[in-house]
């Protein structure tokens, strides 16, 4: 019986006598042990007690075709001879050198003995025909029994080894190749959707730039980014934002152009490149499908998310030779089309490469004129028009510019907080305000308040009550001198809003709500929170004796400011005919060009040592 945990033997002789030879020989029931035991014993007189010995299956074949046959039969059932005697002369068939011949060409492994009774071949003559080879040997007949139980036994635990030794190394090869293959995909997918990253992206690029160099083509990089998502992942979890992201890219890559290349770049941000494209035509229109794709809301725990993409374009060699350029193309492309509302496409143009350049440039001046303190302050008083006397100034901040000259505040300071720096800007303005406020105090002119502009990013600092406080102490300022200015859009109807303003009220600072009118559309929050003072945006002002409307708006202003208790200024005046209408409507307080531009140090110096006597 065929037993697969045996290792197998195969005896080719054409001589029957010797198949039972090796059958005694490599016996392993228990009659044949016996018998080959006492013939051991005859020979090499006692034996140790046990002398392990493995069980082999062994089978006999009388020519060389059939052996061959047996060794082809044994591969196919997965179970290969360890091992095979051949005789050296088997007539009329092969012979044994023959025999070999055609056994390795099926199985290279097996380990091989030739069994010859005289030399018809010698060794040199053998390794001449079969080369020379680690599995072969010689064994000369008549045989002795012990030399073929020891090559029996060596040379199947050899064969044994070396197939052992073949199977671990092709699992560890196997397993390594399985490994570089994860860690390949890793190092070019992106864990959270799947596709490609930014590696593989920048590969694929610089490819794309060879192919399209050699072939003289175009392809275009598609920069698509949501629009808001930071809203979403703010006002949702982030994880509820990773699912989005999932299903986004989900859509995206169905039914995606062959001639298409996606990837995610990180964030909300994928990029698309499209090979080969026929026109610029068939550009759109592929941009034109991916903004479709948005049409529909995605469902995310249960949750219908309605979200818009933008999307901007760059053409390789057109907007960029490089991987670098054709991104930053892209990239400036995608902010444009962010700016002019999202849920669209911008191709890339030179002129907004121009405004970039110029803006880049600006930020770099920007953190010079910080480190350089180019910045100063203007001063535009504001009056009261029940006794026409200067009762305060307005701190406006100017750039003097080492080469553009004095650059207006609206230039620059949505730069300003875009690169960071709106704080440490407000902070300097106020500190600024407090010393020259304090300083004419000092040189015994009239006291004034002061009024400052601030940021929503310096009101949203933790600390933006304990800033303004230590700015007072510092400076000396008594709290009463200083106004706060905050413009609508700052101020929120929250429990932080409020107490904050409570705090600078407590400390005797006073707070104007800054364009009045512009901004919130509720008017909740006024009567919540305790301002001093309601500033009616100049664009109302400008239109007095031109629109009815705004001519309406003024006068209820000035109406629910005083319902409220709060004092109210019109800002911007700048003829005789805005004035009495507001004198008529009992407007409180008045600011603007008609009265006295935004003043240097020295000019509103003078004005203050007039102004006790000055009537407007
Ligand atoms: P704002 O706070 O509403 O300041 C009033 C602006 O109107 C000032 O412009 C002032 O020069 C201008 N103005 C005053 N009277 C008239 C007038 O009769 N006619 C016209 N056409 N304009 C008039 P400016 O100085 O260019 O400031 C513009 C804005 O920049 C300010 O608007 C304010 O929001 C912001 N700003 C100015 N200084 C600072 C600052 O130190 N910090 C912050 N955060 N913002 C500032
Ligand atoms: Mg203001
Ligand atoms: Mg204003």
């Amino acid at each position: 019986m065929l037993n697969s945990n045996n290792m197998r033997i195969l005896i080719i002789d054409d001589n029957p006598d010797i198949h039972q030879d090796f059958l005694k020989i490599l016996a392993t029931d228990s009659s044949q042990k016996e018998q080959l035991k006492t013939q051991e014993q005859l020979i090499f007189g006692d034996l140790p007690k046990k002398v392990p010995f493995p069980a082999f299956t062994i089978d006999t074949a009388s020519q060389g075709q059939e052996g061959v046959q047996c060794v082809a039969k044994s591969i196919i059932e997965g179970n290969p001879y360890a091992l095979a005697f051949v005789d050296i002369r088997m007539p009329p068939g092969w012979d044994g050198i023959e025999t070999i011949k055609h056994i390795w060409e099926l199985d290279n492994n097996i380990q091989i003995v030739i069994c010859t009774a005289y030399s018809d071949y010698s060794w040199e003559e053998t390794v001449e025909e079969l080369g020379q080879r680690e599995n072969l040997l010689i064994l000369k007949k008549p045989f002795d029994n012990v030399a073929v139980r020891q090559l029996s036994m060596a040379l199947t635990k050899k064969w044994k080894t070396s197939r052992e030794t073949f199977q671990k190394t092709k699992s560890l090869v196997d397993s390594h190749t399985v490994l570089e293959e994860r860690i390949q995909y890793e190092t070019n997918h992106d864990s959270l959707t799947k596709l490609p990253n930014k590696k593989f992206l920048m590969d694929y690029i610089r490819e794309e730039t060879l192919n399209s160099t050699q072939n003289k083509s175009k392809f275009a990089i598609l920069y698509l980014n949501i629009d808001k998502f930071k809203l979403i992942n703010d006002s949702f979890s982030h994880s509820v934002g990773d699912e989005l992201l999932k299903s986004i890219a989900d859509k995206l890559k169905d039914n995606i152009d062959k001639n298409i290349m996606i990837t995610r770049l990180g964030g909300d941000e994928f990029v698309f490149v499209v090979s080969n494209f026929k026109s610029i035509e068939s550009l759109a229109e592929v941009t034109k499908v991916l903004l479709n794709k948005f049409n529909s809301p995605i469902n995310v725990n249960s949750h219908d998310f309605i979200v818009s993409p933008s999307i901007g374009v760059s053409i390789f060699p057109d907007n960029g030779g490089n991987i670098d350029e054709l991104l930053h193309s892209a990239n400036l492309a995608l902010n444009q089309a962010k700016k002019l509302g999202g849920g669209r496409v911008q191709f890339y143009t030179n002129e907004l490469n121009q405004e970039s350049l110029k803006r880049l440039e600006m930020e770099t001046d920007l953190h010079h004129a910080m480190e350089n303190d180019e910045f100063f302050l203007c001063y535009q008083p504001q009056y009261n028009l029940e006794n026409n006397k200067l009762v305060a100034v307005e701190a406006l901040i100017r750039w003097r510019h080492p080469t553009k000259g004095e650059i207006l505040p609206f230039e620059f300071i949505p730069l300003v907080e875009e690169i960071g720096l709106m704080c440490a800007l407000s902070e300097k303005v106020l500190t600024l305000a407090c010393i020259q406020n304090k300083s004419w105090q000092d040189k015994g002119l009239v006291p004034i308040r002061i009024a400052v502009n601030l940021t929503a990013e310096e009101f949203k600092q933790p600390n933006f009550v304990d800033t303004i406080k230590n700015i007072l102490n510092e400076t000396k300022l008594a709290a009463e001198f200083l106004e706060i200015e905050l413009t609508e859009k700052i101020i929120v109807n929250s429990i932080e809003s409020i107490n904050k303003i409570s705090k600078l009220k407590e400390l005797g600072i006073s707070i104007a709500v800054d364009d009045f009118g512009t901004g919130y559309s509720s008017l909740n929050y006024l009567s919540k929170i305790p301002f001093d003072r309601l500033k009616i945006d100049q664009s109302f002002i400008q239109n007095i004796g031109i629109n009815l409307g705004d001519e309406a708006i003024i006068k209820a202003i000035i109406t629910l400011a005083k319902e409220l208790n709060l004092i109210v200024l019109a800002e911007g005046i700048e003829t005789q005919q805005q004035l009495d209408f507001l004198k008529l409507r009992e407007c409180d307080e008045v600011q603007g060009y008609y009265f006295s531009k935004p003043l240097e140090t020295n000019q509103l110096e003078d004005l203050l040592i007039s102004s006790s006597q000055k009537v407007i």
